[in-house]
């Protein structure tokens, strides 16, 4: 076998290889399986004389670099061979002259050279300098490998490698690389692009309690969720870790991508099944739109990570848009948190107490407790904001565990037919020594455990529903009780008031204010949830009620309790005991008649639609449920018209009075808070409305109502009804 690979090889042998085979005179056993090594395409050979020229390379390696390749005896090596570029394969000039000066070795260093037709080729080198007898350097011998072929491939595939190995989403690679081309791209066209930044609440506890092949299905499992959610409107990606990036081309409509964020929020906040058990995390979303919020991409995700900073600030599990006073909020937060380390040091943090009142007698049953905190420079602080800012340490602990016992004190001060509630934040109530701590609260002030009631969100339901199911066995085996604060407002998943912890809910602000305006579905969503919690034996309570016809009806949809300013804003301790003192604890109502919209000023061009015509308006002025606007003359009360808010946000709407040139509307649906202060429309309008409006019935296509080519369309088709005024003529400032 030897034999016969060896004759096959000497037939095959280039006349070449004989010829230099020949000149090896000193060595021919040797050069010859050398020679045999080259022309195998084994290996080949090279050396440098000591200035570091090229003093010899194998003929099949002149070969291989085709005609005239002989020309590169006597250049600088450095000039022959290229440094090539770790990540990405692109040459560079660094380390091998670094080398090479140095005299160190080459091992496995990967070069480029082009050849004689001006392709790149990749040699693998391996070499030792070679000192003579003296010492002194003579310069390199070494050898050589073309792998072209497969480095070629191998580069292609690291390019290639965008992918996030766990998930199969983009990674972060590929999300930057898309990001950045996206926008330099679009800033040309003009068009608009959003990022989302999205980080999964306390994912660490799902990892740190089931483990980390559970918090691996977990991250798959919210991938899928949210490429469900995106479709084809984005890319979706994984940056890492917990945090994901969805890149939205064309999307700068802050309804629309409230209502994604909301989806996303909600979506992946319902429980997943992972190793057999159910876990539940919560997700915070920022939001920043280009070219608003940045031009590049760097400048946007900044923009967005900032958004997202606020969003998990502000309580986790909800989204928020980037907006220029973001950018110096995180280092107040900052100083902010010394300032309350300082004031808790201090004991300046106080109760107040907001009263529960059962809305048929006017009679308190419960107060709650609520921290107050005065600061020298900024005055009043709300606990929404600093409690979040003790959340990211264990000044929450400290202080969670204050209000407790005070609150329990006060408590013992009032009849005993009172309660009194106390807030407890996730942070807190997750923590291994929280029942200890509502026990010793107990102990020290001696009020019965049935008085005390403990207020959670639901962002305690997060991690494994196992441990925090013992938490709540726990905490019911000390006799006290416990309510669901903020009902609706985040996790908003039914399944856990099926277990039966708690002993009240309370409907969040949000379902009770505005509710009497028309169009609002939150009455229905107040009298399910009532009939829900009678139905489970739970206690309700309606929060945030302020005015008179709020009232009303959270007491016909049948809430038990009722808490809100119409009967107390939070008063202190001293407060509450002057009033039992009166030998009453009856709170009257007391607030305006009727809930007042707010009412944003905006001056936007917008669309109007009546009959087969599209004109232009100026909107002076929204509010949830009607707006103002301007530029049309002779247009009559009680003319239906559609409203084009922008992004397929129609507007069913009457016209309810009008001076000349302009127009009060009602909107026949209502429009809803887009989390920052802004409206937007709950839905898109539905193609059923816009045949009404004369557009032929037809789905909704993705992207961007086609309103403009309707327009288009529709062009002379028949004489406009109104007037349309000069956009900026003078007069419409009226
Ligand atoms: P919460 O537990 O939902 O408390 C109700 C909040 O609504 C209180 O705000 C209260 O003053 C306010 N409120 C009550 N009625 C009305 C009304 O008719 N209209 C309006 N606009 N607001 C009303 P506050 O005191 O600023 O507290 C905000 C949040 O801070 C609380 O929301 C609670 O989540 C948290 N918090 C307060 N004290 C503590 C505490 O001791 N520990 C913890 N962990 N969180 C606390
Ligand atoms: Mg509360
Ligand atoms: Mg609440």
């Amino acid at each position: 076998m030897p034999l016969g690979f060896g004759k096959t090889l000497r037939q095959s042998r280039s006349a070449a290889a004989d010829r230099r085979a020949a000149q090896d005179v000193g060595a021919p056993e040797r050069a010859v399986v050398l020679s045999e090594v080259e022309e195998l395409g084994i290996g080949m050979f090279w050396a440098t004389d000591a200035d570091g020229n090229l003093s010899f390379l194998s003929q099949r390696a002149l070969d291989d670099l085709g005609a005239g390749a002989e020309a590169l005896i006597g250049t600088p090596i450095t000039r022959v061979f290229c440094d090539v570029d770790e990540e990405d394969g692109a040459p560079n000039q660094r380390s091998l002259a670094f080398k090479l000066k140095a005299r160190s070795r080459l091992d496995e260093q990967i070069v480029a050279l082009t050849d004689a037709r001006g392709s790149t080729r990749w040699w693998r080198l391996n070499g030792r300098p070679l000192l003579d007898p003296s010492g002194s350097f003579r310069g390199y011998r070494g050898s050589a490998v073309d792998i072209s072929a497969q480095y070629a491939y191998e580069t292609q595939v690291a390019r290639q490698s965008q992918v996030d190995e766990l998930t199969g989403l983009a990674n972060r690679r590929k999300l930057n690389e898309r990001l950045s081309a996206m926008l330099a791209a679009f800033r040309i066209s003009r068009r608009s692009c959003a990022l989302m930044m999205i980080d999964l609440d306390r994912f660490k506890q799902v990892n740190d309690t089931m483990g980390h092949p559970a918090g691996d299905d977990l991250l798959k499992q919210v991938a899928q969720r949210l490429q469900s959610i995106v479709k084809d409107a984005g890319e979706v990606g994984r940056l890492g870790g917990d945090e994901f990036q969805v890149l939205l081309p064309d999307m700068d409509d802050r309804g629309t991508l409230g209502e994604l964020g909301n989806r996303i929020v909600q979506s992946l906040s319902q429980p997943y099944q992972v190793n057999g058990r159910r876990a539940i995390i919560g997700t915070s979303v920022g939001i920043a739109i280009a070219p608003y919020d940045g031009l590049e991409a760097d400048e946007l995700t900044r923009a967005a990570d900032m958004a997202l900073y606020s969003a998990k600030e502000t309580r986790g599990g909800t989204f928020c848009f980037f907006t220029s006073e973001l950018r110096d909020a995180a280092s107040k937060t900052a100083l902010l948190g010394d300032r309350l380390r300082d004031a808790v040091d201090k004991g300046e943090l106080k109760l107040a107490y907001q009263p529960l009142v059962d809305p048929v007698t006017n009679e308190v049953k419960c107060f709650e407790a609520l921290l107050r905190w005065h600061d020298e420079e900024e005055g009043d602080i709300s606990p929404a904001h600093f409690i979040p800012i003790a959340e990211n340490d264990d000044l929450i602990i400290r202080i969670g565990e204050m209000a407790l016992k005070q609150a329990c004190i006060d408590a013992l001060a009032w009849p005993e037919t009172i309660r009194v509630a106390v807030n407890v934040s996730a942070k807190q109530f997750v923590r291994p020594g929280f029942r200890k701590a509502v026990a010793s609260a107990l102990q020290a002030s001696d009020l019965p455990p049935g008085r005390l009631e403990l207020e959670i969100t639901e962002s305690v339901f997060v991690g494994d529903l196992e441990t925090v199911d013992a938490i709540f066995r726990d905490l019911k085996k000390l006799g006290v009780r416990l309510a669901l604060d903020d009902f609706g407002t985040g996790y908003s998943s039914l399944g856990y008031l099926k277990h039966g912890h708690f002993d009240k809910i309370k409907i969040d602000q949000s379902f009770v204010r505005g509710c009497t305006e028309n169009g609002d579905i939150n009455p229905a969503i107040i009298a399910a949830i009532v009939a829900l919690a009678k139905a489970l034996g739970m206690e309700t309570v309606a929060e945030g009620v302020e005015a008179m016809d709020e009232l009303a009806l959270v007491k016909e949809r049948g809430a038990d309790l009722v808490q809100g300013y119409i009967f107390s804003r939070p008063i202190t301790q001293e407060q509450v005991l002057a009033q039992f003192a009166d030998g009453s604890g009856v709170f009257r109502p007391s607030g305006p008649p009727r809930h007042r919209a707010e009412r944003i000023t905006i001056f936007r061009k917008i669309g109007l639609i009546h009959e087969d015509h599209y004109y232009d308006v100026i909107l002076r002025n929204l509010s949830k449920t009607g707006a103002r606007i301007n530029g049309l003359a002779g247009v009559p009360v009680g003319t239906e018209v559609v409203l084009d808010l922008g992004h397929g946000q129609l507007v069913v709407s009457k016209v309810v009075n009008a001076t000349e040139n302009s127009q009060g509307l009602k909107f026949e649906t209502a429009l809803i808070s887009d989390g920052s202060g802004g409206f937007m429309t709950r839905h898109r309008i539905s193609p059923y409305s816009l045949a009404e409006a004369g557009i032929p019935l037809a789905a909704l296509g993705p992207g961007a109502f086609p309103l403009a080519a309707w327009r288009d369309a529709n062009k002379n088709k028949s004489v406009p009804r109104f007037v349309q005024l000069e956009l900026n003529s003078p007069h419409l400032n009226t």
